[in-house]
Parts: structure tokens; C-alpha cells; sequence
């Protein structure tokens, strides 16, 4: 069995590998559209009006129009492709959800409109302790205990029979029908997602970056809207 820890710690490499290229590719369309006659850097405060202030809302308006839109497609293309593969039923994700909100938090969010939360309350009840949970999946647990920066809270869906299988499979909710709905989140080889997560992980990962870049060039960038 590949061992979780190295699966993550890869993932990591992995992730400042690519980070570098999409940060070198973005930097080169970055310096493609900058006038000739302007000196100086994307991130410098230019005088209004000038050819280096247009310079920068060219590029926030490429960030907004070409390239969301491409990480936005082939996140779709992602998605679309998960549809070749199947819930295999070995009801880890049933036996074991994650959040950072504990069970008060997660009420409070219903309350207040959050529709994820109330999914999330309306089908998992909390285990009662993390002994409890480090049952059904130790490596996770583990690794968790080992990373993990912030508090997480274990919870499992009482819907699943002795069996292991869902009581109420024919009416499972949106969120059920909808795992994994990111090909960043940890599965384990059990699951029948596994395949799909590994082959779209480098992809994935390029996109997680470029989003991660052009967020700190919009907030780097001293935008001022009104100049046409
Ligand atoms: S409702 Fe069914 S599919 Fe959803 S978490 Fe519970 S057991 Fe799993
Ligand atoms: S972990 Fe994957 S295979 Fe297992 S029940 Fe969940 S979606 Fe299905």
C-alpha cells in the first residue's frame, strides 16, 4: 500500500515544481503585452494616465478575461473527466468527513445561510472522539496529526448500514453524489476515484497555482479603476 505520507510529501515537491513554471509562464505573457517605452516593474505605482498604469490594467484585464476563463474550462474539463470513473461503495468518505469547524461551528453557519454547512449537518453527526475515527482510517489520522496546523473535526454519516453500505443510496444527498469534487483532496486507493485524482493531479496542481499567482499579482498590482 503506497504510504500516505509519501503521497502528500510528493504532492508538495510536486506542487513548488510547478509552481515555478506557471509563475515563469504568467511573468512571460505578463512581459509580452508591456509597452516598449515603459521601464520599470508590473508592481511599480506609475503616474495616472500613463502608459505603465495601462500596462497593468491590461494585464488584471487579461488575468480576468483569458486566463480565468482557461483555468476555469479545464477545471471543468477535470470535472467532466471524473465522470468515466465510480464510487467503488468502500464507504471511507461515508465513515470519515473532515472539517475545521467543530459541530457548534458548523451549526452556527447553518443558521446563518451556509448551504454547505447545513449539507454537511443534515447528513454527518461527530464521532466522539478522535480514537473513534483513527479506526476507520489510521494512516489519515496520522499523517493529519503529523501536519495539521489547526484544530479538525471527525464526523460520520449514521445512514451507513452494518454492511457498509448507504441505507438511503437512491436518495444519498447532493454533496454524496458530488465526492470528490476536487482532484486535490487526499483519497484512499480504495476509493474509485483514486485513478481519476492521479491522472489529473499535475494538471490540477498547475491550475491551484496559476490561481495562487494572479491572486498576488491583483493584490501587488496598484489597480485604480477608473482609468479607462
Ligand atoms: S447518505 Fe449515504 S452516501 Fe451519503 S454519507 Fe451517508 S451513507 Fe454515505
Ligand atoms: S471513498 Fe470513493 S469509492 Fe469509497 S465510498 Fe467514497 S466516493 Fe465511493
Amino acid at each position: 500500500m503506497t504510504d500516505l505520507a509519501d503521497t502528500v510529501s510528493n504532492m508538495k515537491k510536486k506542487y513548488r515544481e510547478i509552481f515555478i513554471k506557471s509563475a515563469d509562464a504568467i511573468q512571460s505573457r505578463v512581459d509580452e503585452i508591456k509597452p516598449s517605452d515603459v521601464e520599470g516593474d508590473i508592481f511599480d505605482a506609475f503616474p495616472c494616465n500613463s502608459k505603465g498604469e495601462q500596462w497593468q490594467n491590461a494585464v488584471l484585464d487579461m488575468f480576468e478575461n483569458d486566463i480565468s476563463h482557461e483555468i476555469y474550462r479545464k477545471w471543468n474539463e477535470i470535472l467532466d473527466y471524473r465522470k468515466m470513473f465510480h464510487c467503488k461503495g468502500c464507504a471511507t468518505c461515508c465513515n470519515l468527513a473532515c472539517s475545521e469547524f467543530s459541530p457548534e461551528e458548523l451549526k452556527a453557519k447553518s443558521l446563518s445561510g451556509d448551504k454547505f454547512a447545513t449539507q454537511f449537518t443534515s447528513i454527518f453527526i461527530p464521532y466522539k472522539s478522535s480514537e473513534e475515527a483513527e479506526k476507520v482510517y489510521p494512516e489519515y489520522l496520522k499523517l493529519l496529526a503529523d501536519v495539521k496546523e489547526y484544530e479538525v473535526y471527525f464526523y460520520h454519516c449514521p445512514k451507513l448500514n452494518e454492511c457498509r453500505r448507504c441505507s438511503d443510496y437512491d436518495n444519498r444527498p447532493q454533496i454524496c453524489r458530488d465526492f470528490p469534487d476536487n482532484p486535490l483532496s487526499i483519497l484512499p486507493e480504495s476509493c474509485g476515484y483514486y485513478q481519476w485524482r492521479t491522472e489529473v493531479e499535475p494538471v490540477a496542481l498547475m491550475l491551484h497555482s496559476m490561481v495562487e499567482i494572479i491572486d498576488y499579482y491583483k493584490q501587488k498590482i496598484p489597480y485604480k479603476k477608473e482609468v479607462s
